[in-house]
């Protein structure tokens, strides 16, 4: 992660600000280090660049969809070659690319990052999130990949804590059923209330999942 994250970030629990400590630096990035809530004293650690802020405690039923999507991510291309899919991400892609996204946007559930790249190629900086640190890294590969590394920040979080401070940015967008498996995720989008949002009321698109 770069530091200049710590502008959007917040506690997913309580929604405080949070500092970064103990932080190991490569080319300019945080690769290892601790995140503290100055509010509450929760702490998160930041492990292989990626900020890993899921509200404690982390709910059984989160961690045995961690388990499963990160045993997933390596085979998510291999395993999906059915047409009605590939379909369905055609119309998800032109779904994107009709709203003219553009600023800052957040992407919750990114999987291996298919919207986020597609996202960062028109021009945006992404924030992309997920539950499964699996998924997160075999994004970051695909973003390497592309040399997109540098519009694009990933953040291991919940749909339903989003760990992000109010209107910091201009659209978010879910695809793919992240919010299937998070039945309080209008919470999470919305923080604790109107001013709680995570997107700017003047450019908040409808998030479409
Ligand atoms: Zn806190």
């Amino acid at each position: 992660m770069r530091e200049e994250l710590l502008d959007l970030l917040a506690c997913p629990s309580c929604r405080g600000e949070l500092k970064l400590e103990s932080a190991s630096r490569r080319d300019g990035e945080v690769i290892k280090g601790r995140l503290t809530c100055r509010s509450c004293g929760a702490t998160y650690p930041v492990e292989e660049g990626i900020p890993r802020l899921l509200a404690q405690p982390c709910p059984r039923a989160y961690r045995a969809l961690m388990a499963y999507y990160d045993a997933y991510a390596p085979l998510m291309d291999r395993n999906y070659h059915n047409p009605r899919i590939a379909y369905m991400r055609e119309v998800e892609d032109a779904c994107i690319r009709s709203t003219r996204p553009s600023g800052t946007v957040l992407d919750i559930g990114c999987g291996t990052g298919r919207q986020a790249i597609l996202l960062a190629e028109l021009g945006c900086r992404v924030v992309a999130t997920d539950i499964s640190m699996g998924m997160l890294l075999e994004a970051r590969r695909r973003l390497h990949a592309r040399g997109l590394d540098d519009r694009v920040e990933l953040v291991q979080a919940s749909a339903d804590a989003l760990p992000f401070r109010p209107e910091v940015f201009d659209r978010a967008c879910s695809i793919f059923g992240a919010f299937n498996h998070a039945p309080r995720w209008l919470r999470g989008l919305s923080g604790s209330g109107a001013s709680g949002r995570s997107t700017r009321p003047s450019r908040r698109g409808a998030p479409y999942s």
